[in-house]
């Protein structure tokens, strides 16, 4: 059996991953994941057991880390392990600077002390984020070649580790390849993101708060384009290379707000009337990136990659998700997220 490493697989795009690639490869996934408020096992719920491996622990611990390689032959480690929110980043840098910059340290560590032994075809996939860019006023895209110009503690910290991965390709010569990829939505979301907290805020008649006007911009792919780019760069990739991914769909927040609550009051209509008068915008975020829009022709052209999912058809898919599983939803407002305010995330 071929295994692959997965770190953060119990999160919204590890969890959406590892069913992608039980379903399309011949890959045995070994999560390791410290079920951290964003983490859930129910994520992988509707996963035959026997289809993965599931390990609770933590990137930063290199004894488990050292162990595991030990124990399993790997092709590949795919890292999606992170501290992923910008407002607690701004709430509470430290833990990124630990799991993002240092956890990912520590992989590479163990990664080139087992590919120096093994010598086999492993290859180290680091899945980040478009937001290490910075952000850009309304022209011009990312490319692979845009300079580093992170805002937030978290985008510092991806940026950090991209870093780091880029430095043990060409210092230790570590298989390493990365992908920076702009804004996704789909199926098992924390709902602190924007999208999820707006659906569920409007199922449960609650205020949606939007930073500033709502007019900063994103970049927004569905999660399982995302997955599908990531496996293309596992299998097809050129080493050392980096691959900007992104749906070509740049939406303004309020836009995205709009179109969920038109859609509820279409589909979910309430009798207190219209979704929208439950829009409030609020104080801007800090640092607050105006814009991201990626420009995703080197995975397009070199990769044959390109989204399947509109935007429009994946938002109502993600819609009507989060209204089939309520349960899902409701058990991570009251056991997990209890004390944790609900407030405004516009990720
Ligand atoms: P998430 O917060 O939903 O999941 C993160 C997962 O990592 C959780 O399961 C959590 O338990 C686990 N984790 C956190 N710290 C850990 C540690 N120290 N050891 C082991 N496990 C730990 O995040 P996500 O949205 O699924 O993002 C996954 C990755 O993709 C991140 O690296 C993020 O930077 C990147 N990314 C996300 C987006 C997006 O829109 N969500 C876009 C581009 C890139």
């Amino acid at each position: 059996m071929s295994y692959a490493l997965v770190t953060g697989g119990c999160g919204f795009i590890g969890s959406n991953f590892v069913r992608y690639l039980i379903e399309n490869t011949g890959l045995h996934p070994v999560i390791l994941d410290k079920l951290t408020y964003s983490g859930n096992l129910d994520n992988l719920d509707f996963i035959t057991k026997n289809n993965y491996t599931f390990i609770n622990g933590d990137i930063c611990n290199q004894e488990l880390v050292q162990k595991l390689f030990t124990k399993y032959e790997f092709v590949g480690l795919f890292h999606f392990a992170a501290e992923s929110h910008v407002d607690r980043s701004i709430d509470g840098p430290k833990e990124f600077i630990r799991t993002n910059i240092f956890g990912t340290f520590n992989l590479l560590q163990c990664s080139l002390n087992y590919y120096k032994k093994v010598k086999n075809n492993f290859r180290f996939i680091h899945i980040s984020t478009d937001e290490v860019y910075g952000d850009l006023d309304e022209t011009g895209y990312f490319k692979e070649s845009t300079p580093y110009n992170p805002s937030s503690p978290y985008s510092a910290s991806k940026a950090s580790s991209d870093h780091l991965v880029k430095s043990w390709g060409k210092t230790y010569g570590l298989p390493v390849l990365i992908t920076n990829c702009s804004n996704n939505y789909g199926p098992y979301q924390f709902p602190e993101k924007l999208i999820p907290l707006m659906i569920i805020n409007c199922l449960d008649w609650k205020d949606l708060p939007i930073y500033g006007d709502g007019k900063n911009v994103r970049d927004w792919l569905h999660v399982l384009d995302h997955c599908s780019a990531i496996e293309n760069v596992f299998e097809n990739g050129l080493i050392n290379e980096t691959y900007n991914i992104g749906g070509n769909t740049e939406v303004r927040n309020i836009d995205i707000v709009h179109i969920i609550c038109d859609f509820l009051d279409k589909n979910r209509p309430s009798n207190k009337g219209s979704y929208r008068q439950l829009i409030k915008f609020v104080e801007d975020r800090p640092g607050h990136d105006f814009r991201y829009a990626i420009d995703s022709s080197k995975i397009e052209s070199t990769l044959n990659w390109k989204p399947k999912e509109s935007f429009f058809s994946g938002i109502e898919k993600t819609i009507k998700w989060y209204i089939n599983n309520e349960a899902w939803w409701r058990d991570i407002q009251t056991k997990k997220y209890k004390q944790e305010r609900l407030g405004i995330k516009n990720s």
